[in-house]
C-alpha cells in the first residue's frame, strides 16, 4: 500500500502543478479566503471524503477513516495569501491585484488535498484515521490554528504534522528541529511625543526625531548587554515615521518593530527592558511615550521524537537527497498551536527554484513547484513510521 501511495503521488505531478497555478491566480487575504475554502470543500466533496466547513472561520477538515483501527494523525496546510502585488512574469501569475501567494500556501493547499485523494484510493487497507486541516489567515494575528485548536478539533488526534515549503532551503533537502524550530514573533510600536517647533529654536522644543534616535539606538543594548549571550533573539525596527518638512523639528515619532524568541522568559525580560528604555530616554528628554508590545504566535517547538520519525521517513522518499536536522529559524509560524496541544512535529519542505531565489513574501515569489511531491510523500513516510512504531 505505502510503495502504491508514493507512487501515485508521481503520477498525480501535473495535477498539482494545474492545481497550485490555479490557486496561485485566485489568492485571498487572511480572514477572507472564502472562495478557496469553497475550492476546498468540493474537492472533498468530489472525493467523497466527510468534512465539515467554516470551521473556526473559514477552515475545512475533512476525516478519512480508514478501515482498520488505530492512530488518528491531522495533517496541517494553511491557505492564505500575502497583501503583496505579483511582480513575475508567469502565465500564473496573481489575477487579484495587490494580493499574491507569495509564501507557498497554494503549495500546501495542492500538497494535502492531493495526500487526501492519494489515501482515499486506499481507504479500505489503512489503520487509522487521518484529519486534513486545511487553515485559514496563517499571515495574519491572531491567526486561524488558535481558533481551530480551541474548536476541540484535535481532542481525538494523537499526533499533529505539517510542513512548509521552504525557498532558503534547496529542492531535496528537509530539515526539521528536535525542539526549538521557529520563533515566537512580537510586534509593538513606540509612540514619542516631543514639542514641535521652528527648525531655527530647537532650544524651545523637544525633537521627536533626535529622541526618538536615541530610543533606537538604546534598545539595540538589550540584546548586546542586558541578555544572556547564550540565549538568542532578535529586536528589529522595522520603521521610523516622522516630521513633515525641512524645516520643522517633529512633534512626534513613531517606530514599529518585531521581537522574536524561543524562551517565554526571555520574552518578559526583553519587554520590561524595553519599557524602562524608552521610558528612561523619554525622562532625560522630557518627552512622553506610548508603548503598545503584542505578543505574536508562541514559538513553534517540535516533539523529539515526531521530529526524529519526519527525518527518518524523509530519507526514505526518493527524491529527497538530504534530511537533516537544522538550527531554528527566527521567522514564525502559528503551527505552534497545535504543537502546544498535541505531540508532533513542523518541518521545511526545500522549495528552492533553481535560478529564481526570492525569500518568502518577496513579490517575486516562487516554488520549484516538484518540492510539492517531496512534500507529500515526506507526509506520507511519515504517517507510515508513526503506525509502524504503534
Ligand atoms: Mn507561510
Amino acid at each position: 500500500m505505502w510503495k502504491e501511495l508514493l507512487s501515485s503521488i508521481d503520477c498525480y505531478y501535473d495535477e498539482m502543478v494545474d492545481m497550485r497555478r490555479y490557486l496561485h491566480q485566485y489568492p485571498e487575504l487572511s480572514f477572507q479566503e472564502y472562495k478557496t475554502a469553497a475550492y476546498i470543500a468540493d474537492k472533498y466533496e468530489e472525493l467523497g471524503i466527510p468534512y465539515q466547513s467554516q470551521v473556526a472561520g473559514n477552515a475545512v477538515v475533512a476525516t478519512l477513516k480508514g478501515g482498520n483501527p488505530g492512530k488518528t494523525i491531522a495533517i496541517r496546510a494553511d491557505f492564505d495569501g500575502l497583501p503583496i502585488q505579483d511582480e513575475k512574469d508567469v502565465p500564473y501569475k496573481s489575477k487579484v491585484a495587490g494580493v499574491m501567494h507569495a509564501c507557498g500556501h497554494d503549495g500546501h493547499t495542492t500538497t494535502l488535498l492531493t495526500l487526501a485523494k492519494a489515501f482515499k484510493q486506499v481507504q479500505e487497507q489503512l489503520s487509522g484515521t487521518l484529519v486534513f486541516i486545511h487553515q485559514h489567515a496563517e499571515e495574519l494575528a491572531p491567526g486561524g490554528a488558535k481558533s481551530i485548536v480551541d474548536t476541540g478539533i484535535l481532542n481525538d488526534v494523537d499526533v499533529v504534522f505539517g510542513t512548509h515549503l521552504w525557498t532558503n532551503t534547496p529542492y531535496g533537502v528537509v530539515q526539521t528541529a528536535p525542539k526549538e524550530f521557529m520563533a515566537g514573533a512580537d510586534r509593538f510600536t513606540i509612540t514619542i511625543r516631543g514639542q514641535g517647533g521652528h527648525g531655527a529654536m530647537p532650544h524651545q522644543t523637544k525633537d521627536s526625531i533626535v529622541i526618538g534616535s536615541q530610543v533606537v539606538t538604546n534598545l539595540q543594548q538589550i540584546l548586546s548587554r542586558r541578555i544572556d549571550p547564550l540565549s538568542t533573539a532578535v529586536l528589529t525596527i522595522g520603521t521610523f515615521y516622522s516630521g513633515s518638512t525641512f524645516n520643522i523639528i517633529a512633534d512626534s515619532a513613531t517606530i514599529t518593530g518585531t521581537v522574536r524568541t524561543f524562551d517565554p522568559k526571555l520574552q518578559n525580560q526583553i519587554i520590561s527592558e524595553m519599557e524602562q528604555i524608552i521610558k528612561g530616554t523619554c525622562l532625560s528628554n522630557q518627552a512622553d511615550y506610548e508603548f503598545n508590545y503584542e505578543k505574536g504566535y508562541p514559538p513553534v517547538v517540535n516533539h523529539p521524537e515526531e521530529a526524529a520519525l519526519v527525518l527518518k521517513a524523509a530519507a526514505t522518499v526518493p527524491g529527497v537527497n538530504k534530511a537533516e536536522e537544522v538550527v531554528p529559524s527566527m521567522t514564525g509560524e502559528d503551527f505552534s498551536y497545535y504543537l502546544l496541544e498535541k505531540p508532533g512535529a513542523f518541518f521545511f519542505t526545500g522549495a528552492q527554484k533553481e535560478g529564481h531565489f526570492y525569500p518568502h513574501h518577496h513579490p517575486k515569489f516562487d516554488i520549484d513547484e516538484r518540492s510539492m511531491v517531496l512534500a507529500a510523500q515526506t507526509l506520507i513516510q511519515t504517517i507510515k513510521l508513526y503506525q509502524e512504531k504503534i
